[in-house]
């Protein structure tokens, strides 16, 4: 260990003491120190262009490229490599460089990534840090966290905003995405005991075939055998209750038990229609 290069714990000392800026060209953001002249660093002391005939032999460029090589390994490890100065191609630096997701780690910004790749902030402060670096916030999909809510289990962002959000809570604490209910069993029950015989709630979320598979039916009862629509909302005709409608279902017929699905919603009203299954299916 004695015969390394560089002190790693210093090089990244150097590094996270260094101005961050935002390279727009390379879309990635960057801190980086002048190690110093490649004249002085290099063994050969020499500068050149690999492709041109030069002034360093053969065996000197070799030994330059091990010692390169061997400088890049160890500076992997703490995620930097070298680059070369701009001005000056022969000054040598030391550069580590971030994506988004690494500089909203680096400032410790107020920003939650979701799996959806939806950035989460709570106000325009938040993102202030990398738009004085001169950062397009637009490069990333980013949403207020009061208009959205997180799958628990997955993580993803769910707009709450939108007429049917594909979201639903599970025994009145665990709010899941609807691809995690819909790929569990065990919350599509949960959910579905959460909703049943619930004029107050209704689901949106479970396909036709998942309903069917935990027993239940869509309601037919008119005299044509149409499924059962209603409409609840601001316009005068939609005037359905749902609380009458579940206690018009149950005395019909006490032996099922019910649920309202959502079949459309907007700002002025939403349909739904109910399903049935037999009680103590299970
Ligand atoms: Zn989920």
């Amino acid at each position: 260990m004695s015969d390394t290069i560089f002190d790693l714990d210093k090089v990244d000392e150097n590094i996270r003491n260094s101005e961050l800026v935002y390279d727009e060209m390379e879309d990635c953001f960057m801190q980086s120190y002048y190690l110093g002249s490649c004249l002085n660093i290099m063994p050969s002391g020499k500068y050149y262009l690999p492709f041109a005939c030069s002034n360093v032999t053969e065996e000197e460029a070799e030994k330059d490229h091990e010692y390169y090589v061997l400088m890049e390994a160890e500076l992997d490890e703490i995620n930097a490599h070298i680059t070369s100065g701009e001005g000056d191609p022969t000054d040598m630096f030391i550069t580590r460089q971030y994506d988004i997701d690494g500089v909203i780690a680096l400032l410790e910004l107020n920003i939650r990534k979701c799996s959806n790749d939806i950035y989460l902030i709570d106000s325009r402060e938040d993102i202030k840090e990398l738009t004085k670096l001169g950062y397009d916030i637009d490069n990333i999909n980013c949403g207020f966290s009061d208009e959205y809510v997180v799958c628990e289990k997955c993580n993803k962002a769910i707009y709450v905003y939108s007429s049917m959000p594909d979201c639903a809570t599970i025994n009145e604490s665990e709010l899941l995405c609807g691809d995690c209910i819909r790929e569990d069993k065990t919350k599509q029950e949960q959910l579905i005991e959460d909703v049943i015989n619930n004029p107050k709630r209704a689901i949106a979320i479970l396909t036709e075939k998942i309903l069917e598979e935990h027993g239940f039916k869509k309601c037919s009862c008119d005299s044509e055998g149409n499924i059962c629509k209603f409409e609840t909302g601001l316009h005068t005709h939609m005037t359905d209750d749902p609380t009458k409608i579940l206690e018009n279902a149950i005395s019909r017929n006490p032996y099922k038990e019910y649920i309202f699905e959502v079949t459309d919603a907007n700002m002025f009203g939403v349909e739904y229609t109910i399903w049935n299954r037999d009680k103590n299916m299970e």
